[in-house]
């Protein structure tokens, strides 16, 4: 007997066969039509800027993002297209944070790194005062 996989749409949520897009039929092929959407208005709106193309299609930035990240829509090829950062949601085209968010984060966990080593050394400091008491 083979057993029938199945899982939860990641996009509705109801139970299908499971399959390599984790999408169902239906939402494979809504998702389908709104690339369509995107990619004729795209064709012809070559320099839209992402809020000129879900107010066109009516294709939630969200998904526009997916498009995006996935490569099916060509960031390359639209000069004014962007997606949200994940931080602070300022508009960009590379990678999943702004510039200052990189920076940011980048700061933190040296912040971070700073204060585990001096959590570290703390208890060494401790030692020798107890020590002196002796
Ligand atoms: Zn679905
Ligand atoms: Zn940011």
């Amino acid at each position: 007997m083979t057993m029938l996989k199945v899982a939860h749409c990641s996009g509705c949520g109801q139970v299908y066969q499971k399959n390599i897009r984790n999408l169902c039929q239906d939402c494979c092929r809504s998702l389908d039509d709104e690339l369509d959407r995107c990619e004729s208005y795209l064709r012809r709106n070559r320099r839209a800027t992402t809020e000129q193309l879900r107010e066109a299609t009516g294709v939630p930035v969200k998904k526009i993002t997916a498009f995006l990240k996935e490569n099916r829509l060509h960031l390359a090829s639209y000069p004014n297209l962007t997606y949200p950062c994940n931080s602070c949601q300022a508009p960009i085209r590379q990678h999943h944070l702004c510039c200052s968010c990189r920076v940011r984060i980048i700061s933190d966990l040296h912040i971070l790194k700073e204060q585990e080593s001096k959590k570290a050394s703390r208890p060494s400091a401790f030692q020798i005062r107890n020590a002196a008491y002796r």
